[in-house]
């Protein structure tokens, strides 16, 4: 069985945009269910020679809900459907209060979880990611999908928790 990697964080974190970055142009498949929207969801991704599967739960929307009932609705389907979740949050914008709930969402669930701190698009940035320790989630992990950069030492992580 192919492992599943589940990308989860709040809105406009930078999902998408790692999504891509991790499985370039890959054929993605797209499944339809009434009253859910599921566009370029999942893909198929290898790296140094493990297969995986991603979702991009954020792709993943309820029709007409509110933010927080979205939030959690995507959490529950990495908690349900991944072996490994990378929870995503914002360096630029820092923590938030949906950060935390999706963070206390992911704890009671005994999968491995990465914490990957998007938008370090430099160096300097790298020090904002110290706040995020507070969610729980172990050690944040600098990334920028703007750039491409820290998706090396996070998919590092990821296959080595498969
Ligand atoms: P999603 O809602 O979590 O899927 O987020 P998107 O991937 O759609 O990205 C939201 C916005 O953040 C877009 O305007 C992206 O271009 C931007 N963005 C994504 N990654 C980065 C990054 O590493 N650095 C910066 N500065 N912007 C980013
Ligand atoms: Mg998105």
């Amino acid at each position: 069985e192919i492992p599943v990697v589940a990308l989860v964080g709040r809105p406009n974190v930078g999902k998408s945009t790692i999504f891509n970055r991790l499985v370039g142009d890959r054929v993605s498949i797209v499944e339809d269910f009434p009253g859910v929207t599921r566009d370029r969801v999942y893909a198929t991704g290898k790296w140094l020679g493990n297969d995986y599967r991603l979702i991009d739960t954020g792709g993943i929307e309820l029709d007409d809900q509110p933010l927080m009932k979205q939030i959690r609705y995507q959490a529950e389907i990495a908690i349900d459907e991944a072996d490994v979740i990378v929870m995503l949050a914002n360096g630029q914008e820092g923590l938030t209060r949906e950060d935390e709930v999706i963070a206390s969402m992911l704890l009671k669930t005994d999968k491995p979880i990465i914490l990957a701190v998007n938008k370090t698009d430099n160096p300097e940035q790298r020090m904002d990611i110290f706040d995020f320790y507070a969610l729980g989630l172990g050690e944040p992990h600098p990334v920028s999908g703007a750039h491409g950069t820290g998706l090396g030492d996070l998919l590092d992580q990821i296959v080595a928790s498969f």
